[in-house]
């Protein structure tokens, strides 16, 4: 208790972090994280959010594994209640919900006893985040009229007193938690109370991190799958039918997916959608250019051409961007018309409200300059490009005697190396592709994947990618027909399809091989 000459207690929020990603941390969430001084958290919490939020308040980790036992969760209420009396503001942070599986009632206990006042701030928890990553409802009228969140984890040789003969009668969702390591145990359970073995089981691993992972099995063949694909921990798997992922020509298949961060979603829902798995693994990023002003200029003067024409989203939105920073907006454009290269930038483009004037049939520079040559009218054109790429729009637009400008909009450079986990995760898939969507990707993938190149197969985006693959002594699997997402989604599942390897996690062996190696 306090007294006169003793600080008073602080409060202490139990607060939800969410499953990891930043933007799905709630607005309360991290106001109380930015004005705690002592925050106490686990090890599922994104600490490059906490370095974001709130770099200067004392951080103090609670792994709860090595917590003491036997009454794990009182060592870190009696911990909270320390630094409360110190009259501290403590945010203790749990990943997830902070009432979901956290043991809460522990961690309590010393509080309640000390009357230290305490609040709740909840967190997207991860069976809610995994249905929404995975796109699947969790109930549904007629398939699921409940939802019912376990634990997976068998305590002290005791299924936490879970009756399976009730779980498996349940018309609706189980959500499994911290399932991964049991997951033949309570699958097994699961099925010799009745449940069918073919009931439809999703599995979200690392939910909203950047190498999550979503995969789709049977109760009969999630154990077997787990260790087959690689799902790793933290996952969580959900069975039933409400939240069963649409099945697809590109079931048990992993694809790497490697544009630049920002850029892989369009290619990841058409690789979901054709019932794929996919990885993020950006292999470049996207940077300023070493200086805005070509750029600044060629914005101020933009009603003097006929042509700006955008070979990039990226040359979009750095455009958009300067035009904005310069307090002008699309007025500032004129008469000018606009020219995307294909319908990515043609739909940045007008998700600004602007109307794209021209697109070519094909989604490549050359397309784009037999495009513009129909036009026939000599004329001003602005190229908004990225400070390296291919020269053969200006010099086609010049050989027919246009004036042309060329801006540097964008660079990109090789991004950091991925974590040691991404390489087990691919290493552990049955089929990888691995999507190569430019020519400095392509550089990329060889210096960093090297001899494992040769043993996946591979979907380039346009002849161009291929070529650059072609320098490094590799052939594509396939090269997309068109140069977009779809296209190249369209690639993969066709090589699926004609090589008549009805997918499954049993079909290994990688279609793609050097020229050199003879095959
Ligand atoms: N309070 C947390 C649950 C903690 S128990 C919540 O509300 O989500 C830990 C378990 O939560 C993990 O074993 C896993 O099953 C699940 N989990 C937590 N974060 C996850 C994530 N990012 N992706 C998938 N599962 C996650």
């Amino acid at each position: 208790m306090s007294s006169p000459s003793s600080p008073s207690p602080g409060r202490v929020s139990f607060v939800g972090a969410g499953p990891g990603a930043a933007d799905l941390l709630t607005l309360r969430a991290a106001e109380r994280l930015r004005s705690a001084d002592a925050i106490v958290h686990d090890a599922l919490v994104p600490f490059g959010l906490l370095d974001e939020i709130n770099p200067t308040a004392e951080r103090f980790p609670v792994d709860r594994d090595q917590e003491a036992r036997p009454s794990p969760g009182t060592a870190t209420g009696r911990l909270l209640a320390r630094l409360a009396v110190e009259g501290r503001t403590v945010v203790r942070l749990k990943g997830g919900d902070p009432t979901v599986f956290a043991r809460l009632t522990e961690e309590l206990e010393p509080l309640r006893q000390a009357g230290i006042p305490v609040e709740f701030v909840p967190g997207i928890t991860a069976a809610v985040a995994a249905a929404a990553a995975a796109g699947v409802p969790l109930t549904s009228r007629g398939a699921a009229s409940s939802l019912t969140l376990v634990t997976g984890r068998e305590a002290d040789g005791k299924a936490d007193g879970l009756d399976f003969h009730a779980l498996a009668g349940l018309p609706g969702t189980l959500a499994v938690y911290m399932g991964v390591e049991q997951v033949a145990r309570w699958s097994r359970e699961l099925m010799e109370s009745g449940m069918p073995t073919g009931t439809p089981v999703t599995v979200v691993s690392r939910c909203s991190w950047p190498d999550q992972r979503i995969g789709a099995s049977t109760l009969a063949d999630c154990a077997r799958d787990f260790e087959r694909a690689g799902w790793r921990s933290p996952a969580i798997v959900l069975v039933g039918a409400a939240a069963a992922v649409p099945g697809g020509p590109l079931g048990g298949r992993l694809v790497v997916v490697t544009r630049p961060s920002g850029q892989e979603g369009d290619l990841m829902t058409a690789i979901r959608a054709a019932g794929g798995d996919c990885l993020h693994v950006p292999l470049m990023e996207v940077v300023d250019p070493p200086s805005w002003h070509p750029l600044d200029d060629a914005i101020v003067r933009a009603d003097s051409y006929d042509w700006l024409v955008f070979a990039s989203v990226n040359g979009v939105r750095a455009f958009l961007r300067r035009l904005a920073a310069a307090a002008l907006d699309a007025r500032a454009l004129g008469t000018a018309r606009l020219a995307a290269i294909g319908p990515a930038t043609r739909r940045a483009l007008e998700a600004a409200g602007l109307r794209c004037d021209l697109m070519p049939d094909e989604f490549c520079s050359e397309g784009l300059a037999s495009a513009l040559a129909a036009k026939a009218v000599r004329g001003r054109y602005l190229l908004v490009r990225a400070a390296k790429g291919r020269d053969v729009l200006r010099r086609d637009l010049e050989a027919r005697g246009h004036h042309v400008d060329e801006v540097t909009a964008y660079a990109t450079q090789p991004a950091g190396p991925p974590a040691a986990e991404t390489f087990a995760a691919i290493d552990a898939a049955p089929v990888c592709w691995i999507t190569l969507t430019s020519s400095s990707i392509v550089d990329a993938a060889v210096r960093l994947f090297g001899e494992r190149l040769s043993a996946w197969r591979i979907a380039t985006i346009s002849p161009v990618t291929s070529e650059a693959l072609a320098r490094h002594g590799l052939r594509p699997t396939v090269e997309a027909a068109t140069a977009t997402a779809a296209g190249l989604v369209d690639a993969i599942v066709g090589h699926e399809t004609a090589s008549g390897l009805r997918p499954s996690a049993e079909s290994t062996g990688p279609a793609n091989l050097p020229p050199s190696s003879g095959n």
